[in-house]
């Protein structure tokens, strides 16, 4: 069976010694019965890198920027920057970055094609709000951010790519999703990817985000569409990621 993964989304929280006592708890567990992944904030990624990436743990960015050639775009930060400080992966379309920089799924879209294109793999989040949710409207909100990367990007992106599925309802709030709501969603995401192509859509990982703890973490982490879990919170204390990664077997 395939291992799972846990990632980590620090946000912006932590210090750089945060960042260093953490990685040193991780690394001195090696959790090898999973894949993990941290995505710190970007002026710490190289000292996680140089922490975690030798010990085999993936570093990733939280955002970069859709353009993809060095220019004049104050604040921003290129696939090849972030790949450049030690990042293999990035999170793009968290729904923080939905909702309060106004990402659209084509801006979305066109960040998962930078990130390719840079080098990285890209780790595509989608999530329905809580409104979406209650009209019925879960499965087409998916389905059209999924979508805009289809379109732009095609089916091949999702060869090394991974999806998160994260309610924007369950992040942050301590009400995470059911096993069941959960399973539904992926087994969806797995269907619309399989429509296009059967093998990658067994292959891409469909991690899962909202609220995961230790207490919940294992029955979100069995049901069979699941591959693993996208960490806020909990992330950011050393010994309930570890119960996290734990669970993840
Ligand atoms: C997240 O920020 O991606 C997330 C899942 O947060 P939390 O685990 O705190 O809900």
């Amino acid at each position: 069976m395939r291992k799972k993964i846990v990632a980590a989304n620090w946000k912006m929280y932590g210090s750089r010694a945060m960042a260093k006592s953490l990685c040193t708890a991780i690394v001195a567990a090696n959790p090898t019965h999973c894949d993990v992944l941290i995505c710190p904030p970007d002026p710490y990624l190289s000292d996680v890198a140089d922490l975690c990436g030798v010990a085999g743990v993936g570093v990733g960015g939280q955002n970069l920027s859709e353009h993809i050639e060095p220019g004049a775009y104050t604040g921003e930060v290129s696939a090849a920057m972030l790949a450049d400080c030690g990042a293999h992966w990035v999170l793009v379309g968290h729904s923080e970055r939905r909702h309060y920089h106004a990402e659209s799924n084509e801006l979305v879209a066109r960040k998962f094609a930078a990130a390719l294109a840079g080098g990285l793999t890209p780790v595509l989040c989608v999530g329905e709000k809580l409104a979406q949710r209650q009209a019925g409207e879960t499965d087409a909100v998916i389905a059209d951010q999924v979508g805009a990367v289809l379109d732009i990007c095609g089916i091949g992106a999702f060869e090394a790519g991974m999806i998160a599925y994260e309610p924007v309802w369950a992040i942050g709030t301590g009400h995470a999703a059911t096993p069941q709501q959960v399973q539904h969603v992926h087994a969806f995401i797995r269907s619309q990817l399989e429509k296009e192509d059967a093998r990658i859509a067994r292959l891409t990982r469909l991690l899962y985000g909202g609220s995961v703890k230790a207490a919940n973490a294992a029955e979100l982490f069995a049901q069979p569409d699941v591959d693993g879990g996208l960490i806020g919170g909990a992330s950011l204390v050393a010994s309930d990621f570890l119960e996290i990664c734990a669970a993840a077997r």
